[in-house]
């Protein structure tokens, strides 16, 4: 814990430790490397400087994350995973100006899984990459389907969530360009979401990967904003066009007059730095007319409809068929 000089520098260094324990008569010393490993790692989540032990509780998380990982490889080989998509739409007209993809795994026992469960360990095994490669082509060319079609008020964009690890890895734009190639979508027609953290990451890298993916064509948003650093400069930094506010505001909304202040001055703000802006899970008239009232751009949320699979989007929106 005492800081080591280097140069004119000090540089200060935590140790995370991790135990593990094991019976005299069990001989093998991987699977108790791999256990102390295991309790490491979670010391090092809690922000390092701890120490750990394993014991029955992780060995069940260890043990479920490695049967989620191992699934989901199969998961991508069997297609099992699966698009819902949410319209977004427009606050003064109520039409939808486009819809963004989330991703489902239709999981042979337990039926349909949410994001929230499984990307976690999509993100940490690297299996994001093919994963977030297959949901880029399928948005997109279920988009052209749509356009070829000319139905379901689709004449709008697709948008799709691309997570941290994405943005780090170095075939991003080239992966995006190809997928835009293959299917013919404009890249116009294509709006990447982003979250503040998949930013902050790296952010003179992240930057060149916005600017490559910004020179293809394609429309960027920042997703979920106001959970996380919530940077002020780099929405001035980065060139990003679209400002997703997270529902934790929304909810706010017509609750106590505070609730709609910090919308107000987010409104405002992106207004002023040239975005456009989307409330994210809306639910009720009344926070509709609240954003209204506040010159909110669009809306997102269970109000106008959950998401969706493909065929049953155009039910939802049936005034815009064949238009
Ligand atoms: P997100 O991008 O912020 O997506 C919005 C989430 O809010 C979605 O949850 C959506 O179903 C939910 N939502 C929309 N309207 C309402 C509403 O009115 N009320 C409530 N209670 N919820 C609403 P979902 O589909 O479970 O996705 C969760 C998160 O998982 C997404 O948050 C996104 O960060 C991530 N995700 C989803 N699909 C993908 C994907 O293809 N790739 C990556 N990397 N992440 C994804
Ligand atoms: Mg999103
Ligand atoms: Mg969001």
């Amino acid at each position: 814990s005492v800081p080591i000089a280097a140069g004119t520098a000090e540089v200060f260094i935590t140790a995370s430790i991790g135990i593990a324990s094991t019976s005299a008569r069990v001989t093998e010393a991987t699977p108790l490397l791999s256990n102390a490993d295991a309790a490491m790692y979670q010391a090092k989540k809690r922000g390092g400087g701890s120490v750990e032990v394993f014991g029955e509780a992780m060995r069940v998380r260890v043990l479920d994350r490695m049967n989620t990982e191992h699934s989901l490889h199969r998961a991508l080989e069997r297609s099992e995973l699966r698009l819902f998509y949410q319209p977004v739409v427009d606050i003064k007209d109520s039409r939808a100006i486009g819809v963004e993809a989330l991703l489902r795994w239709d999981h042979p026992e337990q039926g349909l899984v949410t994001p929230n469960r499984f990307i976690p360990v999509a993100e940490e095994s690297g299996l994001i990459i093919p994963i977030g490669a297959w949901v880029l082509h399928e948005a997109c060319h279920q988009l052209r389907r749509w356009q070829m079609k000319r139905c379901g008020g689709l004449q709008g964009a697709v948008e799709v969530n691309l997570s941290a690890r994405q943005v780090d890895d170095p075939e991003i734009v080239a992966t995006v360009e190809c997928v835009l190639t293959e299917t013919g979508l404009s890249p116009s027609d294509l709006t990447l979401e982003i979250t503040e953290s998949a930013l902050m990451n790296d952010a003179a890298s992240a930057l060149g990967v916005l600017r490559g993916l910004k020179d293809l064509g394609v429309t960027l948003a920042i997703d979920d904003f106001g959970t996380g650093y919530s940077s002020l400069s780099y929405l001035q930094r980065f060139p990003l066009d679209i400002l997703k506010i997270d529902k934790t505001f929304v909810d706010e909304l017509g609750v106590a007059p505070e609730g709609s202040k910090i919308i107000a001055a987010v409104i405002n703000l992106a207004h002023a730095l040239g975005l456009q802006v989307i409330a994210e899970g809306v639910e009720s008239e009344r926070q509709l007319q609240e954003l209204e009232r506040l010159g909110c751009d669009f809306a997102q949320g269970y109000l106008f409809s959950r998401p969706v699979p493909a065929h049953e989007l155009v039910d939802a929106f049936p005034e815009r068929i064949g238009a």
